[in-house]
């Protein structure tokens, strides 16, 4: 199979998956550095961030292609320079001269931009053309797409557009773009009646790059003059031998399939489909399996030639560059058009509301196993309006989402939870991106009599929630949480220039005011002030009782589990593909086979050298020479040291506590994670846990407590910090640092019950890590191998790697300690004991408490404007002095590692993960930024062919930590055991032989400056100098690696050989295998695991 072809087998876009990556973004601080230490698994465990349902939903959006998962490098981005200040007065000359006409102009002072709307007085494009000063610049083209029934005509096109174009004729251009450019976003999306196409890049030359790529492939595909591409991306039938049957084969066929089988998007699919039976809303834009293979490829050129016509297109430019430049791009291709009808041919009518509720059922394949009277699904819908509405009738809306079902402990959602009558939560709440808003509601794994009982629930909720109103704690929480969301903008390393494309389309993809949704200020005032004079009630209620008690556009959606569904399904196919070849002659048929083989041997035949060249590149030039610099000033409060980054967070305070985890007895260290989730979770002595969590709430933008431990370069004992981090408005930055003492200090250690709690919950989470088996998507070679590396800990070879670390250093041991088999192990016991031994246990989170949290070994980073960080410092200080002076202990020493020998953790499973490692530096190599360009080129191509496409592993790759010399190669879903450790073994040689043209090696040292410059916010910025600061890495240094990295040469290669033979020579093996194949090997191999049984 070739690499393209993989790679688009990678790339599943379906709602779950899309749901799952938004989600996940909100609490990805804790990600950020994964390089730098692999343990930081643990803080998504234990920090608990507020879980914010707010900001630009794309739960609407079906498909998004080859996602990109977010940056974990700890170095900072690179600027840009900034373009010359130009008049604006010549600024509309010139625009007018190219074409455009000025529509509107505003200053948006919440996102701190100058906004201008333009028209292409030819065709009628429009164009949002944002200024500011972010370097992440962002560029998106939008179509309005309604289809007209589920053929997907939509979803197919977004795929096909980016198979190459007139200027661009290779097979994926996109794919090319991916591996060898700088970008921070590269991406496209199919929602119900839009298709997206958004790239972002802080550097210039590629940003401009990409813009072209995305433009010529829009404007200029190769797929409507290519039967073929269509047939691959959308459907055909696939006959390899006319004595066999004929199949129907095609990339968005497959995935809506995949689609089509999950139950919760069937549910999800249904309600949309019921709510809007007489819009564009009701087909499916992505596609029906059943329906898919109606579309002709005529309507598929038509629909292209109609709607991806700069008529109906609606462009968008955002961040530092010259926005004179940006209209000259799109003048040369937007002048190439006349204009036409179809921006009213598009236009999306709404839905008339309904007079009466509706109920439907529907059925979904399930399997044979478990009680299927009990796997019964309901939700419940409402079509809140037969319009828009006004902005702040929404944002009151979705203050109301938040108040219902927000947090966990938001009423809807707790007594819907809490009532037993089913396992998890269905329907996404408020939905407000498409023309008209919804509300869904419901519950999975309900029992068949249960199902009436849980509409009744939710509606006497709703109805006494309008009765009785929320409390004021819960609606100031709600406030606060909404607001600090708003205000603090922070999208982690999603664009945020993307964000708020998405947050604008949203509004001007049906003709309304494109700046309106940006401008949040005025209507949340407005609201607030209405709270505050008339009460909550007096808001929410009328809300609660005109959108949804009163409102007849009701569509309860039952969905039945049905074990005979994929059968008979399959079976329909099955006999529509027969009909279809009985019509067939015999020439018709060996014709079908011999089109088949076409398309195939298209698909393996790589691309000409002068196609790939056609994609533009940097060369090394348009790299800039030195690392990005975070602004750092080392001051010192009442004796402790304090980092302040002065850089620009909107009136955001980010801050964090760093404690020294050194003084901290050794037999104490498995306690560590069950003590921070303690802190967190347990209450003082004057307020229960909830209502420390909502001051918290209502305070802050989350606190969170977490172990910090890596190695250090040129050191046996490793850092090890507790740190302590939260966020607030300046306005509330006593509040903050008054909360955290209350944490450190206050918290009492003694709800036995909530312990205990703890305890089986953390069993459970750690018992399912060998379980997940990565239906996760890995987007791209580069982001499959960044998405591992963040995940080592949450799978087999999660498990297979913190169990080499262990063995080959003591960061590696502490975090095996506190989350790897031994903190399994240790958590099993505990959970026999906790019972018999609280007391002691009390007694030993207080000593944790005595050990960690002293004044000794603090360290204080601060992440604010200048302002704001003078305004904090009597905070700081007052916090620094109620701290206890000295720690109650001597350092210990916690100089342990695991055994070095060759282990098998035996699981039941049906695939491997094959681990080896060794330390490099102990076999004399002297780090060089080389390193960097070499490992990742090993991943990306000796062990993607090897492990990957030939060996049939899900994914095989490399890594090498800096800080303790590890160099490791991990196997993932792999059928092989042996045979792959000969793969690994194998490296050396590769090394040796590898002979490398310059395009390549540019390409691979671009790749690494691209994970190295990984955009990253102010707050991620100042967090990531704080980590340097604790791991001796200074600015010099970061200079020498990226001067190293930038003049990576082939001579590199051939001499990292030696030490990789290192690792070939005295590594250590872990896998985490099947009974069988451990068996097997120790058999062919006589005693060379040492087996251990785990679950
Ligand atoms: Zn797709």
């Amino acid at each position: 199979m070739e690499r393209v072809a993989l790679l688009r087998s990678l790339s599943s876009c379906s709602t779950t998956a899309c749901r799952r990556l938004l989600s996940r973004r909100r609490d990805r601080t804790g990600f950020l550095c994964a390089r730098m230490n692999r343990n930081k698994e643990k803080l998504q465990f234990l920090s608990c961030p507020a879980t914010v349902r707010w900001s630009p939903r794309t739960a609407a959006v079906h498909s998004l292609r080859l996602r990109r998962d977010f940056s974990f490098a700890p170095l900072a981005v690179s600027a840009s320079p900034q373009p010359a200040a130009q008049d604006l007065g010549e600024r509309h000359e010139i625009a007018e001269n190219l074409g455009f006409e000025k529509i509107a102009e505003q200053f948006i002072s919440e996102c701190k931009s100058t906004g201008t709307l333009y028209k292409h007085k030819k065709t009628g494009a429009e164009v949002i053309s944002v200024s500011n000063d972010d370097e992440n610049k962002v560029f998106g083209i939008v179509f309005r797409t309604p289809p007209k029934d589920s053929t997907g005509i939509p979803h197919i096109l977004e795929h096909s557009v980016l198979c190459g174009s007139r200027k661009y004729p290779l097979k994926e251009p996109f794919v090319e773009l991916l591996k060898g450019s700088l970008h921070t976003f590269l991406n496209a999306f199919t929602y119900p009646d839009r298709t997206c196409y958004p790239v972002a890049s802080t550097n210039i030359k590629d940003f401009y790059n990409l813009v072209d790529v995305y433009l010529d492939a829009v404007f200029f595909p190769k797929c409507v003059k290519d039967f073929r591409t269509f047939q691959q991306e959308g459907w055909h039938y696939e006959l390899n031998d006319p004595t066999e049957e004929i199949s129907f084969k095609g990339v968005v066929f497959n995935e809506m399939k995949g689609v089509y089988s999950q139950p919760d998007n069937i549910l999800g699919r249904a309600s949309q489909q019921a709510l809007f039976p007489e819009n564009t809303y009701g087909v499916d834009s992505g596609g029906d399996p059943k329906v898919i293979p109606k579309l002709t490829f005529e309507e598929f050129k038509e629909f292209h030639q109609k709607y991806y016509h700069p008529s109906n297109a609606r462009i968008w430019f955002y961040g530092d560059d010259d926005p004179v430049e940006r209209l000259r791009i799109l003048s040369e291709y937007l002048d190439q058009f006349e204009g036409s009808p179809a921006p009213n041919e598009s236009r999306v009518e709404p839905q008339r509301l309904f007079k009466e509720p509706v109920r439907i059922v529907e059925k979904f394949p399930a399997g044979e196993d478990g009680d299927l009277e009990k796997q019964h699904m309901v939700c419940v819908n409402w079509l809140l309006s037969d319009g828009p509405l006004d902005l702040e009738t929404e944002l009151t809306l979705g203050f109301l989402d938040h108040l219902l079902l927000g947090t966990p402990a938001s009423p809807l959602r707790r007594i819907l939870l809490e009532s037993g009558l089913g396992d998890a939560i269905v329907g996404g709440g408020m939905e407000d991106e498409l023309l008209q808003p919804q509300f869904s509601i419901g519950l999975k794994g309900v029992a068949k009599d249960n199902i009436d009982k849980v509409e009744e629930l939710i509606m006497n909720t709703l109805k006494s929630l309008a009765e009785d109103g929320f409390t004021s704690e819960a609606v100031e929480a709600s406030m606060n949480t909404i607001e600090f969301s708003l205000r603090e903008n922070n999208t982690g390393s999603f664009p945020r220039g993307l964000s708020l494309m998405l947050r604008s389309i949203g509004k001007w993809i049906y003709d309304r005011d494109p700046f309106e949704p940006l401008k949040y200020e005025k209507p949340l005032q407005s609201l607030k002030g209405r709270i505050a004079n008339e009460g909550s009630k007096a808001v929410f209620s009328p809300i609660i009782e005109r959108f949804i008690l009163n409102n007849p556009h009701r569509v309860i959606v039952e969905m039945q589990p049905d074990p005979d569904k994929a059968s008979k399904d399959e079976a329909e196919e099955r006999e529509i593909l027969h009909k279809v070849k009985a019509s067939m002659t015999e020439e018709d048929l060996a014709e079908l086979a011999w089109v088949t083989q076409e398309l195939r041997l298209k698909q393996e035949t790589p691309d000409p050298p002068e196609a790939l060249r056609s994609v533009p590149s940097l060369s090394l030039q348009d790299i800039p020479k030195k690392p990005s610099h975070v602004p750092t000033n080392i001051g010192e409060v009442n004796g402790i040291k304090i980092l302040h980054h002065d850089l620009f967070t909107n009136d955001v305070i980010y801050s964090e506590v760093v404690f020294d985890m050194s003084l901290l007895k050794k037999e104490l260290l498995q306690l560590v994670p069950l003590f921070c989730q303690s802190l967190l979770e347990m209450g003082t002595k004057d307020m229960d846990f909830i209502q420390l969590n909502q001051l918290i709430g209502r305070k802050t933008g989350g606190i969170s407590v977490y172990p910090f431990t890596s190695s250090m370069r040129g050191q046996v004992d490793p850092c090890t910090r507790m740190i302590v981090r939260g966020k607030a408005m300046s306005s509330k930055i006593e509040d903050l640092f008054n909360l955290m003492n209350c944490i450190i200090q206050d918290v009492q250690f003694t709800d036995f019950q909530r312990f205990k709690q703890f305890v089986s919950q953390s069993k459970a989470r750690m018992e399912v890590l060998f379980y997940l088996d990565g239906h996760q998507i890995f987007p791209s070679i580069k982001y499959f191998f960044k998405i591992l590396q963040s995940r080592l800990r949450g799978s087999g070879h999660g498990i297979a790697a913190a169990r080499m670390d262990a063995k080959l250093n003591v960061a590696g041991w502490i975090a095996e300690q506190t989350g790897g088999i031994s903190y399994l192990n240790f958590l099993k016991d505990l959970e026999k004991k906790v019972d018999q031994n609280w007391d002691e246990i009390s007694s030993s989170l207080e000593e944790i408490r005595k050990a960690i949290f002293s004044r000794k070994g603090c360290l204080v980073n601060m992440t604010a404007d200048g302002r704001n960080l003078d305004h904090s410092t009597k905070f700081v200080s007052k916090f620094l002095d109620s701290l206890p002076t000295s720690a109650s202990s001597e350092p210990d020493s916690w100089r342990d590692q695991l055994p070095l020998i060759n282990e098998a953790i035996v699981i039941p499973t049906q695939v491997n993960y094959v681990g080896k490692a060794g330390n490099i530096y102990e076999a004399g190599y002297k780090l060089s930024g080389s390193a960097y360009v070499i490992s990742k080129y090993i991943g990306n191509t000796w062990l993607w062919d090897r492990v990957r496409v030939s060996g049939g592993a899900y994914g095989g790759f490399c890594d090498f930590d800096t800080h303790s010399g590890v160099f490791s190669y991990l196997s993932y879903r792999d059928p092989n055991l042996l045979k792959t450790l000969e793969v690994y073994d194998g490296t050396a040689n590769f090394l040796r032989q590898l002979e490398l043209d310059d395009d390549s090696l540019t390409k691979a040292i671009i790749g690494t400056i691209g994970d190295v410059d990984a955009y990253q916010l102010p707050d991620a910025k100042g967090y990531s100098s704080l980590l340097r600061y604790l791991l001796g890495i200074t600015d010099e240094e970061r200079e020498r690696r990226r001067e190293e990295i930038l003049s990576t040469s082939l001579k590199d290669f051939h001499e990292f050989a030696e030490f990789v033979d290192a690792v070939k020579d005295n590594g250590v093996v872990v896998a985490v295998a099947s009974h069988d194949d451990v068996a097997a090997a120790n058999e062919q191999k006589s005693g060379f695991f040492d087996v251990k049984k785990v679950l």
